[in-house]
């Protein structure tokens, strides 16, 4: 995917948090590690802490530092 913003490649990785430490972001396929959580390595600083576990494949340009995901609202 390309960004929107400044047409560059975006890098595809998963978003993922639990709740109860940092929201982290980490290219390609898998989650963050605890000890990267740890140790604050892919922390998204715009996320707000929140009680659920959860991930997110979101692609990401470090260029204009925007995240770009796929999701429905459910009805
Ligand atoms: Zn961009």
């Amino acid at each position: 995917m390309n960004c929107p913003y400044c047409g560059k490649e975006m890098e595809k990785g998963i978003l993922s948090g639990d709740g109860r430490s940092n929201v982290t972001w980490n290219p390609g396929n898998k989650k963050s590690g605890g000890f990267d959580r740890f140790l604050g390595i892919g922390k998204v600083t715009a996320a707000k802490h929140s009680l659920t576990l959860f991930f997110i494949e979101a692609y990401y340009c470090s260029e204009c530092r925007k995240m770009i995901f796929d999701t429905d609202i459910t009805k």
